[in-house]
């Protein structure tokens, strides 16, 4: 491997699934299949022991000195968002290959065997599950449920793994279940936060949780120029007054953001008063009394509104997902890591769900974050330099090698 080898790996990954807008990769389509065959090679050509269980996650396996010992995994997701980028989850999977390439290229011997792992359908952009393959993996779904899930074309999940076009790669072994020794996941910041503080590196400290709200506000409607003011009961104003609550104690509950993303007025006439508002909310922290104090202000709102304009409210809890911290002794050798590289790293909550939530269930997790130009992500013009990509892998291989020493005789 050279030291470019990252760049490289990226852009042939980045080829497939390629159009106009960005990169289309979802779980068991061609595209997608293609990246895990591409997977495969890298392994292949690396020496490494391949294998590939039945939710389609495969696994590229570096022996340790000690063969009983369970493995450090490393890794992240080769699907995509509709129309995402190169580097969401790309990078993670190509960084632990490249990383572990590093630790050959450098003759250095682990306790541990060291997997690179490229999680199936992470992002839920066929299948309505995200961390799929490693929420079958950690046992936090039964393979039996998720294999029985329905894409939006109707196709069952079990029938796609199974078809020739986007399933399962031939030849492949079956990964034995064994106990995980930790797990570490290189991924893309996909925020502003690190390019803002000119620092090259993050350790996250936790994955926030989130929480997903409807907010239904019912007013009365009417004629938008005969019924006087003081007469209405519109619920577009109640709305209003409800949303900027919610702003303004996501603000002031620090380590929060709240997101009102989908507004729908009825019946929608420009001459007509709306009978009825009906809005999402998505609230995320890594602290989950903080997202309880965004759920009980917008409660609160809704009870003034309702009090002082005469329209009824309602709101509905959709997915709730608590928050998961990253493991301290995983973080602290992260640190040591990147504090013998001579590089500086933050500590810094992940906003975003990742595979680490999963994995973080079952064994000590913990994650490193890169620089995303501009806070860029989920778009075709997601970005990271160069340098930042390699320092990224640099810090990897050296998190796997504090890791392997930290765990000791476990
Ligand atoms: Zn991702």
């Amino acid at each position: 491997m050279n030291e470019k080898a990252i760049v490289a790996r990226l852009a042939q990954l980045a080829e497939i699934g390629k159009h106009a807008g960005g990169i289309d990769r979802a779980l068991a389509t061609p595209q997608e299949r293609r990246a895990r065959e591409l997977f495969a090679k890298w392994a292949r050509d690396g020496g490494y022991a391949l294998t590939q269980d039945a939710a389609g996650n495969l696994f590229a396996r570096r022996a340790g000195a000690r063969t009983d010992a369970a493995p450090i995994l490393v890794g992240s997701h080769l699907d995509t968002v509709p129309t995402g980028g190169a580097y969401d989850g790309a990078y993670g999977v190509a960084g632990a290959m490249c990383a572990l390439e590093l630790l050959d290229r450098r003759g250095i011997t682990l306790q541990h065997p060291a997997e690179a792992v490229a999680w199936a359908g992470e992002e839920g952009s066929r299948f309505p599950l995200g961390c799929l393959g490693s929420s079958a993996f950690t046992g936090l779904w039964r393979l039996e449920d998720v294999l029985a899930l329905s894409a939006s074309d109707g196709v069952m999940l079990r029938d796609a793994l199974n078809s020739a076009a986007g399933g399962l790669l031939p030849d492949v072994p079956a990964r034995d279940a064994q106990r995980t020794a930790a797990y570490l996941e290189l991924h893309v910041e996909q925020g502003p936060v690190l390019e803002r503080g000119g620092v090259p590196l993050g350790v996250v400290t936790a994955i926030a949780g989130q929480r997903r709200y409807s907010i239904t506000i019912e007013g009365e409607s009417g004629h938008a120029g005969t019924v006087p003011m003081q007469l209405r009961n519109d619920p577009l104003g109640a709305a209003a007054e409800v949303v900027l609550a919610i702003e303004s104690s996501a603000r002031d509950a620090g380590e929060t953001v709240a997101t009102i993303g989908r507004f729908t007025v009825e019946p929608g006439g420009t001459n007509v008063i709306p009978a009825r508002v009906i809005f999402s909310l998505d609230v995320r922290s890594p602290l989950d009394d903080r997202v309880s104090m965004v759920e009980e202000a917008a409660h609160r709102a809704l009870e003034t509104a309702q009090r002082q304009r005469r329209v009824q409210g309602s709101m509905e809890c959709l997915e709730a997902r608590p928050p998961a911290p990253m493991d301290e002794r995983m973080r602290a050798a992260v640190h040591r890591a990147i504090t013998g590289m001579n590089e500086r790293a933050i500590d810094i909550p992940s906003g975003a769900g990742h595979d680490a939530m999963c994995l973080a269930r079952i064994a000590p997790a913990a994650m490193i974050f890169v620089p995303s130009i501009g806070g860029r992500s989920h778009v075709g013009a997601e970005r990271t330099a160069d340098a930042d990509l390699e320092r990224g892998v640099e810090a990897l291989a050296a998190a796997i090698i504090e890791v392997d020493a930290a765990l000791g005789e476990n």
